[in-house]
């Protein structure tokens, strides 16, 4: 799966290393689904099929299998990542969760061909993955070969084949919804009504798999069902965030960073203490964010309000703006002539969705939420006006 941007609770909680480049990450939630197929393999589907044998034998055998299964996850993002970078696309990381993997994709695919091989690598790798493990099953049955070796490839090869179907269901965001976008993108021209299109069979698709998943509870599946619902309501989350972004991106079609941009905004040196920021910014200055710039106006930090006032008073004195900035790792920086929709999805949590502007290494501007939400309001407003846009 693919995502441009994700909330918090999805990213990486540690960091395992870097696979071509991009860095690889896995949250915490990840552990709950890897317990939930060790618990399941060595618990129930191993004794079930082969009787009789120790509970380490079942116990190995579920790790070992699970772990596998884990490296195919990896291997079908590490693949998304690679297209995506070889069609000139930015990867930001790829995270282990709670419903598998995910690659995060920097901006936009520039065409409905690069859009159809990012996605389709990754069902394409997951599908080749399952037919191996199938064809080693097949063999060691042919061979005579019976018990745990058997039933953890055959088990490899089952899941992995389920993986790579799940993924080419046309809905977003999953593998098949994207190329469900780029069909429609090649055959209207138009990529934002492609995104639309996407999401809202990602919405049909998350109520379907939510009514099947509690049909199934309530009539005895028991995890399974609930699982499916919980899948059924990520998708509907990430589906209705698709689609406003995409309306969001109509609306703003044409429209450049300098556009919407506060100019020359007021600046602060990193030194500064917060005390004297409060006494002698705060009400002088409209805006609720000052950037921290150094000698030639490159920026090294933003303080937000929010962060301000984390500060109890009496430390005010001691703690200066740097301590509080979001640090120049975080900053979202952005050229003028950029396009405003491109900035988007990189707006962070760490400067409240605000991004600095900067040519030529030097700070020319700051854009706000709200600077973004004019923006759009007054883009709805030219497209009512002009409904042959
Ligand atoms: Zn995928």
């Amino acid at each position: 799966m693919t995502l441009r941007g994700y909330p918090q609770h999805m990213r990486a909680s540690f960091r395992l290393g870097r696979i071509v480049g991009v860095p690889v990450g896995v949250n915490w939630s990840v552990l709950v689904i890897f317990a939930l197929i060790w618990w399941g393999l060595s618990a129930n589907l191993f004794p079930r099929s082969y009787p009789g044998l120790s509970v380490i034998a079942y116990l190995v055998a579920g790790l070992a299998a699970a772990v596998v299964f884990f490296l195919g996850l990896l291997a079908h993002e590490v693949s998304h990542a690679i297209v995506a970078k070889r069609n000139g696309l930015e990867v930001g990381g790829i995270t282990l969760w709670l419903f598998g993997g995910v690659a995060e994709l920097r901006g936009e695919a520039r065409s409905p061909g690069a859009e159809l091989r990012i996605a389709g690598i990754g069902p394409l790798v997951s599908l080749v993955i399952g037919i191996f493990f199938g064809v080693i099953a097949m063999l060691l049955s042919l061979g005579g070969v019976r018990g745990l070796l058997l039933g953890a490839m055959a088990w490899l090869g089952g899941i992995n084949l389920l993986l790579a179907i799940f993924n080419i269901l046309p809905a977003a965001p999953l593998d098949g919804g994207r190329l469900l976008r780029a069909a429609v993108w090649k055959a209207t021209g138009d990529r934002n009504r492609a995104s639309v299109v996407a999401a809202r069979a990602g919405w049909v698709l998350g109520v379907a798999l939510i009514g099947v998943g509690l049909w199934r509870f309530l009539t005895g599946a028991g995890v399974g069902g609930l699982w499916l619902a919980l899948i059924g309501w990520f998708l509907i989350g990430a589906a209705s965030l698709e689609e406003r972004q995409a309306r969001m991106g109509s609306a703003l079609r044409g429209i450049r960073v300098s556009d919407v941009m506060t100019p020359q905004p007021q600046t602060a040196s990193s030194e500064m203490t917060v005390a004297d920021f409060v006494d002698n910014y705060l009400f002088a200055y409209r805006h609720t964010a000052l950037p921290l710039t150094e000698d030639g106006g490159r920026p090294i930090g933003l303080v937000t309000l929010d962060r301000v006032r984390g500060v109890p008073s009496d430390q005010r004195g001691s703690t200066t703006l740097e301590a509080v900035a979001c640090r120049a790792d975080d900053l979202v920086l952005a050229s003028p002539d950029e396009q405003l929709t491109d900035l988007l999805p990189r707006l962070s949590q760490c400067a409240d969705g605000r991004a600095l502007v900067v040519s030529e290494d030097r700070l020319v501007g700051i854009i706000s939420p709200s600077d973004i939400s004019r923006a759009v309001q007054r883009g709805h407003l030219r497209e009512q006006t002009a409904p042959n846009r």
